[in-house]
């Protein structure tokens, strides 16, 4: 898996003004700070952040259990929440954190929230729609491309929240969560 990928649409933003590699551990700390509180109401530890100018904007974890809502992912929720701060939809200025790679829904609402990048740490094989199940971020359909990399260095910590979770929470076997 590469690191950074060109993006291949129009500029939306001023890459001098999003987080770069070198600020990724440091967003990322904060992704998996905020998926450690899911386990607080037994919900899969996924995290998210919206950062904009080298500020955390908004923060989320996985609410799917909790709230019995099947759209409360930590990527959505932290979404709706940057939008709500800056009081506007178009979110091109800022960069999506999460610890596990976006599902369909979450990739897609990047695309929709026109977010400028996005960072995961671990790959969701199954279901990821980044870069493993489906490649939603680089559509040649979509109006906006959203940058995107992997920050591999932090995806033994995320993986170990979700395996530590599933050995104390459900049997094996059960369904994987997604991003
Ligand atoms: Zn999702």
């Amino acid at each position: 898996m590469s690191g950074a990928r060109p993006h291949s649409g129009v500029p939306f933003a001023d890459p001098a003004t999003l987080p770069g590699a070198a600020d990724d551990d440091r967003f990322m700390r904060e992704a998996l700070a905020a998926a450690r509180e899911a386990a607080a109401h037994a919900d899969v530890p996924i995290g998210a952040v919206v950062v904009r100018d080298g500020r955390v904007v908004a923060r989320a974890h996985n609410r799917r259990e909790v709230d019995a809502d099947p759209t409360a992912h930590a990527e959505l929720l932290a979404l709706r929440e940057a939008a709500a701060a800056l009081g506007r939809w178009r979110l091109t200025d800022t960069a999506l954190y999460v610890t596990v790679e976006p599902c369909t829904m979450c990739a897609g609402a990047a695309v929709l929230a026109r977010v400028a990048l996005v960072v995961f740490a671990a790959p969701d094989e199954r279901a990821g729609a980044v870069c493993s199940a489906a490649e939603l971020l680089d559509a040649r359909w979509t109006n906006h491309r959203p940058r995107w990399r992997v920050h591999a260095a932090a995806r033994p910590d995320a993986e170990r929240l979700l395996t530590d979770f599933f050995a104390t929470q459900r049997g094996p076997g059960d369904e994987t969560p997604t991003g």
